[in-house]
């Protein structure tokens, strides 16, 4: 069939039960030739490795110390998973000690390449026992392949690494391999050879970049649940389980809630046409859902998914002749850029516009402009809305807090007559007032945006009418 990429995160890597179970598909599929890993996920009772070594690191640029009750719950994650599976202490020990080491480069690297270096470590902590476990105990022609060594170059910030380029072909070699590899997901380095990371959940990006770089005939992303629902589960009751979703689909979903993958992952998996299938370890064998480029399309249903997103904020310009004066949304949208205040829609009538904005934008947020990164401090709306007035001459500007937006998602909704009336009938029917709609040119999705002052569920409902229409109980 080709290579099939497999990437376990923090869950799947938290249980004896579960690295057994993971080791078990190498078994039953050979096509699966590298196992991209994260660090240990949450354990009961201990935090996630990563943010003990997030919270280890801090102490030590604060004190000098790394904090021994820290290493110590690092330590009892990684006897937690492995000793079961049959590897002795005195082994993980051993692993555990090139952490010991790391942290004493505290004085020789600069800060952001020492976090790095230490937050990045648990990837790799993880993977060397996981070889260990699935060569020496299982008797599988398994090997640990560094990042380092095979050359897997980022740039920019060390701790929100982007790949060069070169890196793809540096880790192309890596179907050179015989047998598994057992790759760490999370930590590289730059092309001087100081530690760098990608951003957090970075190890769905390493595994699509290495999905990439092989040429993979599949990325498969392990995870706790099965796959991707049509809706929240806590909004709709026992929503459907996708079995093909496309790429530009659920990035219309993700945009808006749908919480599937890192979002930057996507972006070269989608562009190389490698499928990606989410899977669950709890029952291996179910189906899952599959991330495509194109699917069958449900002649009985248009929708694939329903997405939504409260907290939203409506924000009203008005200004008499606006539709006269050339370059005002231009304006607008540069005040919004300055402030770095992100637009989800935008709407617009012949004196007046629109712009639907998520209320977190207000607060302290991190900016990502190209390889610089830094933080943009918290906006008072009010104060906002009065320099936005002033700057743009406006008759009034307004703010309606307390709105909610509702995406209907789907590739079958592309010229197929009445989906429209179909959604906003079944609001209408239960009393629900849309107040703004947009339909994206690309006919896969309508969005709607709601108020939610008298009923804070209204959203929720929204989105249960719109599922029973489309989905269900008819
Ligand atoms: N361990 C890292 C994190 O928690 C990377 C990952 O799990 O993807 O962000």
């Amino acid at each position: 069939m080709g290579i099939i990429v497999s990437k376990f995160g923090g869950w799947a890597n938290s249980s004896p039960e579960n690295v057994r179970k993971s080791c078990d598909l190498f078994v039953d599929n050979k096509d699966r030739k590298i196992k991209i890993n994260s660090a240990i996920g949450k354990i009961e009772g201990l935090p996630k490795v990563t943010d003990l070594l997030i919270e280890g690191t801090n102490e030590i640029l604060k004190t000098g110390t790394f904090p021994k009750d820290i290493f110590e719950k690092i330590k009892q994650n990684h006897y937690f998973v492995f000793e079961p599976l049959g590897i002795k202490r005195a082994q993980i020990d051993e692993i555990l000690s090139i952490l010991e080491d790391y942290i004493t480069k505290k004085d020789s690297l600069e800060e952001d390449h020492f976090r790095a270096l230490i937050v990045g470590s648990g990837e790799e902590l993880f993977s060397r026992l996981d070889a260990i476990y699935i060569r020496e105990i299982r008797g599988i022609n398994a090997q640990y392949v560094d990042p380092r060594e095979i050359g897997h170059y980022l740039y920019g910030n060390p701790l929100g690494g982007k790949i060069l380029d070169e890196s793809y072909k540096n880790l192309s070699k890596l179907k050179e391999y015989d047998g598994v590899i057992i790759y760490p997901g999370f930590f590289a380095v730059d092309k001087a050879g100081l530690p760098m990371i990608y951003s957090r959940g970075g190890t769905d990006k390493t595994a699509s970049d290495v999905a990439v770089a092989v040429q993979a005939s599949l990325y498969e992303n392990w995870k706790d649940v099965e796959g991707i629902l049509a809706s929240d589960p806590r909004v709709v009751k026992n929503p459907k389980m996708m079995s093909e979703v496309t790429y530009s689909e659920i990035r219309e979903l993700s945009y808006i809630s749908f919480n599937v993958l890192h979002q930057e992952a996507m972006l070269p998996v989608m562009k190389a046409g490698i499928p990606i299938s989410l899977k669950g370890l709890i029952n291996p064998n179910n189906q899952g859902t599959t991330i495509l480029k194109n699917r069958k399309l449900d002649s009985n249903n248009p929708v694939i998914g329903i997405a939504h997103k409260e907290n939203i904020c409506f924000i009203n310009i008005e200004k008499q002749l606006m539709n006269e004066e050339v370059g005002f949304a231009q304006r607008v949208l540069s005040i919004f850029r300055e402030h770095q205040i992100s637009i989800e829609q935008i709407t617009t009538g012949i004196d007046s516009i629109g712009l639907v904005v998520d209320m977190n934008e207000f607060q302290e947020k991190q900016i990502y402009s190209g390889v610089a990164e830094g933080t943009r401090k918290k906006l008072y709306i009010d104060e906002f809305i009065k320099h936005l007035n002033k700057r743009l001459s406006s008759d009034n500007v307004q703010v309606r807090p307390n709105k909610a937006l509702i995406c209907v998602v789907g590739d079958g909704m592309r010229s197929h007559i009445g989906v429209l009336s179909r959604v906003t009938n079944a609001l209408s029917k239960n009393n629900i007032n849309v107040e703004v709609i947009d339909q994206g040119p690309s006919e896969r999705n309508i969005i709607i945006g709601v108020d939610c002052c008298d009923d804070k569920d209204t959203a929720k409902k929204a989105v249960q009418f719109l599922y029973d229409e489309f989905f269900g109980k008819k």
